[in-house]
């Protein structure tokens, strides 16, 4: 039954926008093709008024002592974790995705919130007495100011709390622009930094498009862009906001390649590639979507696949299934184009998603997971990041031509081999050019303590998300040498100074 979507607003000095909107835009309960959410599109003056709000804020905020940020950390943490069910049911109600599966995106993020507690320890310096004669040296670290973080739909929770508990730990005001079609769990975990007691305007959320966007990458007083999403929209992200003088990080889009060696555990690959290919519909960054098999066991993996594609039911993420619909009509529209494109491109269709049935609304955005066979390098269904539940089987004749494939593609944001060969799985880590590797890991997502990125066109900057790149990237170093006893006066001399 339709109900009147409701208004979802910026939130911005510590309360929602009154204000009225030039331009909304929808957002859909994928699982029944409703419009359940009308959304406020910021206008570039709005995202000036929003930023000059977290500048206010700011310097208070860099000023307040370490001791007291935590206390707001271990809130925060809290609050998360006690409100985590509620988030889960606002992301699968706009993305889809099923409930578990969004819990475990909240609970990922959570871990990140505990990391950033630690920031009394993260963001120590170092200390060397007597450098020079009676000369000290010591090194700190401080936040950089206004950040924005520009997220993608697919982890509407999770990848904004990638960055925001480590920005705001260390001493900066953030503003983030979530995803236009899922903002409102980013809006509701937003909200509980004001119930943990961080001061009004530390944590702004402007929603938007394009508009929004390059009013952030442009604007004089934001000082960094973190930024996650596809590929082209990252580069552009990158060369925009590094043109305008800001510090950047862009994580894009990846196609993840699993090699199955004839060694491996061909049960446990078929599981893995299964749970790794079509978990939230394929529409995960670190999804296998590329399956390169050694030719001698690629004909039983594929029929372990098959069989286990039967038992899956795809359907409303609240009914307890396996899959959730596509995120949007468009999109599950260009996802299925590709499976077109496939067969047309002379791959074997081995299970046509497209015939399920589903247990979600009619007008629901389905697509039911797929596989392709005899799947080659020239195909749009392998060259393209498809970001659906279509799997594509590759056949190679040895590990080395295995490694050349994933090491010719433009992405390289995460991989994982499948042995029980050691040797294989070392020389693996060493050769493969990827920024995160699973070895019999199917999504080799980090913990928060190291840090998540990708190489080549998976990621533009130098830094990856979290751990300690991610303090890092949130603060600059600033090293000071000081003289404090008997000064030594030694006159005039405009040599060099030199140790001594
Ligand atoms: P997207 O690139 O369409 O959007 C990401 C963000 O950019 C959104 O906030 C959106 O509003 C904004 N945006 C879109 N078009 C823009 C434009 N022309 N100018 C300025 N801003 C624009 O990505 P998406 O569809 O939301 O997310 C899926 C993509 O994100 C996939 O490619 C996926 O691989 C990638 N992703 C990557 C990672 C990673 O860690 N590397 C993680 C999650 C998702």
């Amino acid at each position: 039954m339709s109900t009147e979507p409701a208004r979802i607003t910026h939130l911005m000095g510590g309360r929602l926008w009154d204000g009225t909107s030039e331009r909304t835009s929808e957002v859909f309960n994928p699982a029944s093709g409703d419009v359940t959410g009308r959304l406020d599109l910021a206008s570039a003056d709005l995202v000036g008024e929003v930023v000059t709000t977290a500048r206010t804020a700011w310097e208070a905020w860099a000023n307040t002592s370490l001791a007291k940020r935590t206390q707001v950390l271990f809130a925060f943490r809290e609050l998360l974790n006690a409100r985590k069910h509620e988030i889960a049911a606002l992301i699968t109600a706009e993305h889809g995705k099923v409930l578990d599966d969004a819990l475990g995106e909240v609970t990922r993020g959570l871990e990140v919130a505990e990391f950033a507690s630690g920031i009394p320890q993260l963001m120590k310096g170092g200390f060397t007495e007597n450098a020079s004669t009676k000369v000290d040296v010591y090194s700190i670290r401080q936040p950089l100011g206004v950040v924005a973080v520009i997220s993608p739909f697919n982890f509407p929770a999770m990848v904004p709390l990638w960055f925001i508990p480590i920005a705001i730990a260390s001493g900066n005001a953030v503003v983030l622009k979530p995803s236009e079609k899922d903002p409102s769990a980013a809006v509701a975990v937003a909200r509980l930094w004001t119930e943990a007691g961080l001061p009004d305007g530390v944590m702004n959320v402007v929603h938007g498009d394009k508009e929004a966007v390059d009013a952030l990458l442009t604007h004089p007083d934001v000082r960094a862009v973190s930024f996650v999403g596809s590929t082209p929209i990252a580069r552009y992200v990158y060369e925009t906001a590094t043109a305008h003088g800001k510090r950047v990080q862009a994580l894009g889009g990846a196609k993840n390649h699993m090699l199955v060696l004839p060694d491996a555990d061909l049960d446990l690959a078929a599981d893995a590639a299964i749970n790794a290919g079509f978990g939230s519909a394929g529409e995960r960054c670190m999804a296998i979507s590329a399956l390169v098999a050694v030719d001698t066991i690629a004909d039983e993996l594929v029929e372990k696949l098959t069989d286990r594609m039967r038992k899956l039911r795809t359907g409303d993420g609240t009914r307890g299934c396996d899959m959730g619909p596509l995120v949007t009509g468009a999109h599950r529209d260009r996802v299925t184009s590709y499976v077109e494109a496939g067969v047309g491109e002379g791959a074997a269709l081995v299970v046509d998603g497209r015939k399920d049935e589903f247990d979600g609304g009619d007008q629901g955005f389905w697509l039911g997971p797929t596989l392709f066979d005899n799947v080659t390098p020239q195909m749009s269904i392998y060259r393209d990041e498809i970001f659906g539940p279509v799997l594509s089987v590759l056949r190679v004749k040895s590990y080395e031509e295995g490694l050349d494939l994933i090491n010719a593609n433009p992405y390289g944001n995460g991989t994982a081999i499948f042995t029980k060969d050691g040797g294989a799985a070392r020389r693996f880590q060493n050769q493969v050019e990827v920024g995160m590797v699973g070895i019999n890991v199917p999504i080799p997502v980090p913990v928060s303590y190291y840090s998540f990125g990708g190489w080549k066109d998976s990621l533009f900057g130098d830094t990856h998300a979290h751990g300690m790149d991610g303090v890092h990237f949130y603060t600059r170093g600033k090293v000071v040498t000081s003289r404090w006893l008997d000064p030594s006066h030694g006159g005039l001399n405009l040599g060099f100074p030199q140790n001594d």
